[in-house]
This record gives C-alpha cells, structure tokens and sequence, in this order.
C-alpha cells in the first residue's frame, strides 16, 4: 500500500512526499477512504499512529474539491472544526494541517487558552478555512463572535476520552449544540469507555468504525 493509491490529489501528494511518508501507516488507509466518501468515523487510535494525518489529509483534500471559483473570491468561512483538548496538541495538528495542506491555498489557524487573544482573533478575521480549537477559548471567542460555525461541513473530535478526564464534556456538548446538524463528524479517542460511547452516540451519524 502506498499514498499513490489512496485517490490523493496532486498537490496533497507532493506535499506528503515532501514530508518523506511513502506508506500510510494503518489507520491513514483505513480512515482516509471513508472520510473521503463523507461518511462520519468513529476511529479507535492513539497519539502516535498517524491519526492527525489520517484525518488533515482527507480534510483537505474534500475542501479543495469543493471550491469553486466563485467561493475562491469570497470570504473564507470556517468549514472544518478541529476539537483537541490541549494547547500543545492544538499546536501539533496546526502544524500537520500547514504541512499536508501547503499547496491547497486553503488557510487555517489555532486557538488556544491561556495566551492573550489579539493574535488568534486577528488571524480568525482574516479568515480561514478550517479550525483548530480548545474548547474553553473557542468558546470564549464564540461568545465575543469572533468565530461563526455556521458554514461548518466537517466536525472532528481529537482525543475524545481526554476531553472527558480534563473536564471539557460540557464545553463540548455546548460547542455540538451550536454546529450545523448537517455535517460529516469524525470521533477520535484513544480508549472507548460507556461515556465515550455515549458521546459518539450523539455525534455521529451511521459511523463507519476504525480500530488500529
Ligand atoms: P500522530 O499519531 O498523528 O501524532 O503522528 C505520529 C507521528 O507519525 C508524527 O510525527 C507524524 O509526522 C508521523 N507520521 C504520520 N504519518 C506517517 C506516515 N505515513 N509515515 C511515517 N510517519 C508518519
């Protein structure tokens, strides 16, 4: 197996060689197609076995497909949200999403607590295409309507089981509450206890399961 068969575009291709990956580690193979069908996900995976790119690859490559040349000319809306519980895992899938996403033109940005906000909310005037959040200050920025979901498609939960054991399951529930039920949701988390399960129960839509 290699990325040449995944169905990839050109310019997420070449990005993917530049990053000196030839072969999708097992969930990149499996989840990549379905996410690629639109169909919600509930992945079982750890930190450390590719996930990140196994969901930015796929995000990227439906956001470019559905550009148009009118939407090329309009404001960016925030198509694709990314939840992940911590500062520093916000940061790392920021990072994937510039490396894999460096010849879309798509934009996208980070947001995090705990840093004054003038940096994140200028960037998010600017516009972008897709969100990489914590929940408190998507929140937070939310409430201060700096940040507006309601042209979302793609909605991804990072590291489900974390959210709960840091608390976030509330800030959570109020950020589903508020994002377009028409959407395609992915579900990542690392352990699936009866919570976890519960929670994807209201999240996702006919999931197709991955476990690696
Ligand atoms: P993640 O599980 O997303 O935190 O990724 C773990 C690490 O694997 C990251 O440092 C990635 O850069 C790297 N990685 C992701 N996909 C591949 C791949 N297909 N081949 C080799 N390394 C990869």
């Amino acid at each position: 197996m290699t990325f040449d068969s995944l169905n990839l575009i050109e310019p997420i291709l070449r990005s993917i060689k530049t990053e000196g990956y030839t072969t999708p580690t097992p969930i990149q193979e499996q989840a990549i197609p379905i996410v690629l069908e639109g169909k919600d996900l509930l992945g079982c995976a750890q930190t450390g076995t590719g996930k990140t790119a196994a969901f930015a690859i796929p995000i990227l490559q439906l956001l470019v497909q559905r550009q148009t040349h009118a939407t090329r000319r309009e404001k960016r809306t925030i198509k694709a949200l990314i939840l992940t519980p911590t500062r520093e895992l916000a940061i790392q899938i920021g990072e994937s999403f510039a490396a894999y996403g460096r010849h879309t033109g798509l934009k996208h940005t980070v947001i995090f607590g705990g840093v004054k906000q003038l940096r994140q909310t200028d960037s998010l005037q600017n516009g972008v295409d897709i969100l990489i959040a914590t929940p408190g200050r998507l929140i937070d920025l939310m409430a201060q309507r700096f940040v507006s979901l309601k042209h979302l498609e793609i909605f991804v939960l990072d590291e489900a089981d974390r959210m709960l054991d840091m608390g976030f399951v509330h800030d959570v529930r109020r950020i589903i509450a508020v994002i377009p039920p028409q959407r395609q949701s992915l579900f990542f988390s690392a352990t699936m206890p009866p919570e976890i399960v519960k929670l994807a129960d209201t999240i996702l839509v006919k999931p197709e399961k991955v476990e690696v």
